[in-house]
């Protein structure tokens, strides 16, 4: 397909040399609830059906997609996956499987929701955002996993005192002034002397949290005709309880990851021995200050997705009607997105020069924006096709790239429009050639090396069609931004006229990005401020 002179943007400003993991460390994917504290109401400390059940629902689902997934840890609202040594999982492109994990995850808690929480709806959309981290040695992933377990207790610890507290009729702020500065030995003391609770008998799941990984185990796969049953080895996934800072964890399953050196994990209640590590091992990219910032995420898989939900071929209105929902209530939640750009399975979203959303951190936003955009796919699912069953986890990988200046900003988006034209025009007189009987090989054939007036014409000739009179969202692709809006908000009593407000909403439009006019048109869009 032919090159349109805004490529540049992709050859000079998405570089292959995308930070990639150092080879033969081990990967580490943590995503963590946003605000589910407040946001969601769980009981209190531990609701023990999203603990258990949905995010560790989640977490097996996770091995089952991702093969290189050995081992996750989690409890609370977060969860850490590891990645094998060896991993070559999207060439270890940081950004690329951070973002493809947590939207998978965000899409499997909300498909997974109302297996557990059939009597509660989901209050407000739930997201995840996520850090990548890499361990070139046994002995620091030891020393992180037994951090996490180090939070796990402290966390637990502290929030069964809390809610017991509170349960006894102290307010939130009475309970945390009581508990502030006190120790595992103090709060054990609390609870079994004011509430007769012994803290060690608390269940091994809330106090050691979860740790997921595949073992072999005996299954019986059918039964002989005496009776007897055939017991065969099957590997997989299961969750257990259990201390993961102590050896005999790690020493029953060898395979996991094997840990020679201990004296760093002996120090880990101790010393900042984690802390110090931390800061080699997170892959922290702070994005330009003063450039314009793009997130462009991607369904991942959508040609069988689309084939597996039989979406209309070239175009479902109703998937673009979903994808475009799925932006709008973006935009309405996030005020730092300033527009959007998007066509078939993919959304740009621009912030301002000057945005400060998550201080600029790369990996923060991207994973938000993916993860709430995925929620929103499913959560919107049923609305856009009630008859039809979601039947995989759709998910989307993400980028972030930055833009030094308004006319690289202006030619990245001309560059995804005429993407949207080329492929567009493409995929329409491939499709009607297929529709009349030619075979998926045959049609690529005719329509190897045609040119846009070429195509246009065999579709008029052909098929009778004027290419320019197509859907303007299937030509043109989906610009989604806010406007002000003139809305009646009261009739007057009198019944003479109506008071009219002035309110900034969410509009989409189907037209050209690429020429001034529009531009012209809505000139608070792109401004010399933002
Ligand atoms: P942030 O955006 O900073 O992560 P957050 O509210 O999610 O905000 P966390 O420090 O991640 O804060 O804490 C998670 C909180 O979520 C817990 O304090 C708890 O209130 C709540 N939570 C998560 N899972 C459960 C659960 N299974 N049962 C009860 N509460 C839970
Ligand atoms: P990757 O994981 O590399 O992104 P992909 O299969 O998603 O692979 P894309 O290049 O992103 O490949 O292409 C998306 C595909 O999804 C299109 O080829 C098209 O078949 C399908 N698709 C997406 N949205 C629609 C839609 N609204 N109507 C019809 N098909 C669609
Ligand atoms: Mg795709
Ligand atoms: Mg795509």
């Amino acid at each position: 397909m032919a090159n349109s002179k805004y490529e540049y943007v992709k050859t000079e400003f998405e570089p292959d040399f995308e930070t990639k993991l150092l080879p033969s460390t081990y990967i580490v994917i943590r995503i963590d609830g946003h605000q589910f504290s407040e946001e969601q109401e769980f009981d209190k400390p531990n609701d023990p059906r999203a603990l258990m059940s949905l995010m560790n629902a989640c977490a097996v689902a996770m091995f089952e997609e991702f093969k290189d997934i050995v081992f996750a840890y989690g409890f609370g609202d977060e969860y850490s996956f590891v990645f094998t040594r060896t991993s070559k999982f999207y060439q270890r492109r940081a950004s690329k499987i951070l973002s493809t994990l947590v939207s998978f995850f965000s899409s499997l808690y909300v498909t997974k929701w109302n297996l557990f929480f059939s009597q509660k709806d989901l209050r407000c959309t739930p997201f995840f955002v996520g850090q990548i981290m890499y361990f070139p040695w046994d002995e620091t992933l030891r020393c992180y996993l037994a951090k996490r377990q180090d939070d796990c207790h402290n966390s637990n610890q502290y929030n069964t005192c809390l809610w017991e507290l509170v349960k006894s009729g102290k307010t939130k702020t009475e309970a945390q002034d009581i508990l502030k500065g006190t120790r595992t030995q103090c709060r054990n003391e609390l609870l079994f002397k004011q509430f007769d609770i012994n803290y060690n008998t608390v269940p091994m799941m809330f106090r050691k949290g979860s740790s997921v990984f595949r073992d072999k185990l005996k299954v019986v796969v059918k039964n002989r005709e005496n009776g007897d049953p055939v017991v065969r080895l099957r590997k997989k996934v299961i969750v257990e309880h259990c201390d993961i800072i102590g050896e005999s964890f790690w020493r029953e399953h060898p395979s996991l990851i094997a840990s020679e050196d201990l004296n760093l994990l002996r120090n880990v209640h101790s010393s900042n021995v984690y802390e110090c590590m931390k800061n080699e091992t997170e892959v922290k990219n702070k994005l330009l200050p003063y450039t314009w910032i793009v997130v462009r995420i991607d369904g991942r898989h959508f040609h069988q997705f689309s084939d597996m939900h039989d979406f209309d071929k070239p175009n479902d209105s109703k998937a673009l009607g979903l994808m475009n929902a799925c932006v709008v209530a973006l935009l309405e939640k996030f005020k730092d997105v300033i527009f959007a750009y998007g066509v078939s399975d993919e959304y740009s979203f621009v912030f301002s020069k000057t945005s400060q959303f998550q201080q600029r951190q790369g990996s923060n936003i991207v994973s938000m924006i993916v993860s709430f955009f995925s929620s929103l796919y499913v959560l919107n699912w049923d609305e856009f096709f009630p008859h039809k069953e979601l039947r995989s986890t759709p998910s989307f990988d993400g980028r972030a790239i930055c833009y030094p200046s308004t006319k690289i900003l202006r030619d990245y988006l001309a560059w995804r429009q005429v993407d949207c034209h080329i492929n567009n025009q493409y995929n329409t007189c491939f499709w009607m050639l297929v529709k009349s009987g030619k075979t998926k090989r045959e049609a690529q054939s005719i329509l190897k090396g045609t040119q846009t007036p070429d195509k246009n014409d065999l579709l008029y000739k052909q098929f009778g069609i004027d290419y320019n009179t197509l859907p303007a969202m299937f030509r043109k692709g989906s610009f989604i931004f806010r406007d002000k809006v003139e809305e009646i908000v009261q009739h007057r009593e009198n019944g003479c006229g109506h008071i009219q407000k002035v309110q900034m909403k969410v509009i989409i439009e189907h037209c050209d990005i690429i020429g001034e006019s529009f531009w012209k048109e809505n000139p608070h869009l792109i401004t010399c401020d933002n």
